[in-house]
């Protein structure tokens, strides 16, 4: 078949981390592999842009990395030896109440477990097994289900997660560790009733204690760099300004993987698809979105908590009800009052990504799927509840709602920023099937983006997995 791209072994549609960790893993193997890019710049979700103005560096999408830090696969590949630093805030994650209070998740477990008063004790012997087994739990959780490499760890990991958060809080008696627990659970983007709510919980809050919540020295897209010249380093190509729009515009290849939602794979494959593949893929559901907005500040954000100012994170929602209501209300379809909001405060640790005494500011709130309203001043009413003359620093700032985020990536249906809900029946059977998730309906086929197992964040494993998978059935090849 004739084609406008070069000919290789195998084919990766998006230039996404996980579509780069598909490619690394296949050129690694000896596979000659090209990725083909829909944007003028790879990354996916793991680009930084000078969103307003020269030298003012802001994180597109993802901001906050413990699943890149710590996944095994990024971890296997060394990626410091291609320019990728590190930077741990002095806090990982600050959650604000009003009156000036507030709780931190700190580095130390211990430290939280104090600021904790009477439910230090509890919060310890719960988080304790996987904050200690941090890496080993990695192992068990971002991968597809199986059976687990530490099977007492996952057990124990599985009772406690599967409960709905909703349930799991009670055990507290305050407000503080019953605010830590939901905003951390808040993660899912899913209500706080839902069952497997509180394993989001435990894992943010474990990888918080156990690896911090690090950020790259630059921005996220210094880890797409660092992927990059390892992929060139074995020959891989990535081409940008490639948007696939049927594929047969791809020459004949062994292997095609693909870092995109069902949703495109539908519209661009579609006619080789049987009905009922393509019903399947049609059902696949789409989650809650974000509402992103990226601010420059004249100074840093003047929180009424003193811990917040030395955080890099900070999840705002209030109370754990006011979480639950919120949650609720963006699953009803209804942009809520006080939204949950994230805030990352990367300048303060990281001053590459700023000019003079300015600071950069990324959040987002969450949103109905699809929401096309304007939920800015509530974005910043939130802020400003927690850092009380927080407008007045604002000297600029970028929206992007939930329509804009699917047009600036498609995976992002709707403004879901994970490319598919979150819940129990699609957390393991995503898209289509849970023993063999990264095998597209066609041969020679695969999916990796997060629509696949392990789901949504910068971790690169899906795309890994999905070429291991396709190595060992296309070319007999096995990676350890
Ligand atoms: C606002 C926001 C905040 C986030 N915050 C965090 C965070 O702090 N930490 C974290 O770990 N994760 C975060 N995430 C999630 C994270 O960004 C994603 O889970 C991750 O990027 C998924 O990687 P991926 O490779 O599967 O897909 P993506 O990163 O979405 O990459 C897919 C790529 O495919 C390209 N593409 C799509 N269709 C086509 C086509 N037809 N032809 C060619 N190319 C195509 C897209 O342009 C894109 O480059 C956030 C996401 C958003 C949107």
């Amino acid at each position: 078949m004739s084609s406008d791209y070069p000919k290789a072994d195998a084919y990766v549609i998006g230039a996404g981390p996980n579509g780069l960790a598909a490619a690394i893993t296949m050129a690694q193997s000896g596979i000659e592999v090209v990725v083909l890019e829909r944007n003028d710049t790879p990354g996916g979700g793991a680009r930084t842009a000078e969103l307003i103005r020269p030298g003012y560096r802001h994180d597109v999408c993802s901001a906050i990395h413990p699943t890149a830090y710590s996944s095994p696969y990024f971890m296997s590949l060394g990626l410091e030896k291609y320019g990728l630093e590190w930077i741990q805030p002095d806090i990982p994650c600050v959650h604000p109440l009003d009156g000036g209070d507030g709780i931190a998740l700190h580095r130390e477990l211990i430290d939280t477990v104090i600021a904790l008063g009477e439910d230090g004790r509890k919060y310890k012997r719960l988080l304790e097994p996987f904050s200690e087994n941090w890496y080993a739990l990695t192992h068990d959780i971002l991968t597809p289900l199986g059976w687990p490499k530490n099977p007492f760890l996952m057990a124990l990991f599985g009772l406690r997660g599967l409960q709905p958060v909703a349930q799991f809080v009670k055990q507290f008696a305050t407000a503080k560790a019953k605010a830590l627990v939901g905003g951390m659970a808040a993660h899912s983007i899913l209500p706080f009733e839902e069952p497997g709510t509180t394993a989001f919980g435990l894992v943010l809050a474990a990888s918080g204690h156990g690896v911090g919540w690090p950020f790259p020295k630059g921005g996220t897209d210094q880890l797409i760099a660092a992927m990059i010249k390892l992929l060139e380093a074995h020959n891989g190509k990535v081409i940008t300004n490639a948007e696939i729009t049927n594929i047969d515009a791809l020459p004949d290849a062994s292997i095609v993987i693909h870092d995109t939602a069902p949703r495109s794979f539908v519209q661009y494959a579609g006619h080789h698809l049987s009905p009922g593949s393509k019903r399947a893929l049609e059902a696949f559901e789409y989650g809650a979105a974000a509402y992103k907005v990226d601010f420059i500040l004249s100074e840093p954000v003047p929180w009424a908590y003193e811990e917040a100012k030395k955080a890099g994170t900070l999840h705002l929602g209030g109370t754990f009800e006011e979480m639950r209501q919120a949650e609720r209300e963006v699953h009803e379809g209804v942009m809520p009052e006080k939204p949950f909001v994230l805030v990352a405060q990367q300048s303060l640790f990281d001053r590459t990504r700023t000019q003079g005494t300015d600071e950069v500011l990324w959040s987002y709130a969450h949103a109905p799927n699809g929401f096309t309203g304007d939920a800015t001043e509530r974005l910043i009413d939130q802020i400003e509840r927690f850092a009380p003359g927080f407008r007045d620093t604002i000297l600029n700032k970028h929206v992007i709602g939930p329509m804009k985020l699917q047009e600036y990536n498609p995976n992002y249906v709707g403004g879901d920023i994970n490319s598919g809900k979150q819940h129990l029946p699609q957390l393991f059977k995503r898209p289509l099937s849970w023993s063999r998730p990264y095998q597209a309906p066609l041969d020679g086929h695969y999916f990796c983006s997060s629509s696949t197992p392990p789901g949504g964040g910068v971790h690169g494993m899906s795309g890994h997995l999905a070429a291991k998978a396709a190595l060992k059935q296309k070319f007999g090849i096995r990676v350890s």
